[in-house]
């Protein structure tokens, strides 16, 4: 009988390219002295008004570029365009995460020499942008407590690669009757060095935390 299961080391022929090509923006941002960030979550956890919360606090001290990832539209380039921020959307077609090299192709026609803070916002997806690294110098995984209380339980390996968590809509904590250090518990089993910031973009709490944990 024939073999019938192939198997693909995708790892070594996708992922590897990414690296590469990872360590060429790496290099392009330190080139020009810039802090560069991959903010990833699901749809709908607010990583768009965060970094419109950071952006309100950050853009008198820096000159700030927003990347911003999603399968089509505008929305949120333009959202946080409307704040004085230059924005470069990218429209990936059907790709449910960035890779490194549509980042490279994005920032082509930028004049980095502009910019010291880069926020990246991904495709709203917790499972794959965590496996493509785009040569930021922190990944940023963004929680919140309206998608329940099972998010980091189900997603181990992603907690496992960020940098930082941040626990977005603390705000709705009472309304929701939810125990957001339930959350916080999960992330120490998962890592318990990694660094938790609870915060509410909406009303602003526990965003400056979070700044000084960026290094900003
Ligand atoms: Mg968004
Ligand atoms: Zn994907």
């Amino acid at each position: 009988m024939t073999d019938r299961t192939v198997t693909i080391d995708i790892r070594r022929d996708l992922f590897g390219a990414n690296e590469d090509a990872a360590k060429i923006n790496a290099a392009e941002f330190k080139k020009h002295d810039i802090h560069a960030f991959d903010i990833m979550g699901s749809v709908g956890t607010g990583k768009t008004l965060l970094i419109e919360s950071l952006c309100e606090r950050l853009s008198a001290r820096y000159r700030i570029l927003m990347v911003a990832g999603d399968l089509a539209t505008r929305i949120d380039a333009d959202r946080v365009e409307s704040h004085g921020i230059d924005t470069v959307q990218i429209n990936t077609g059907s790709a449910c995460h960035l890779d490194a090299r549509m980042v490279r192709l994005a920032l082509k026609n930028v004049d980095l020499s502009k910019y010291q803070v880069a926020f990246i916002e991904n495709v709203g997806n917790l499972i794959c942008p965590a496996g493509y690294s785009l040569g930021v110098d922190k990944k940023i995984v963004v929680l919140s407590i309206t998608e329940g209380p099972y998010m980091v339980r189900k997603h181990p390996l992603t907690i496992k690669r960020a940098d930082i968590i941040v626990i977005n809509k603390i705000d709705l904590a009472d309304v929701l009757d939810f125990d957001v250090e339930v959350l916080v518990k999960d992330v120490r089993e998962v890592d318990a060095l990694l660094p938790v910031y609870k915060v509410s973009s909406k009303t602003g709490q526990g965003i400056d935390d979070l700044i000084r944990g960026l290094g900003l």
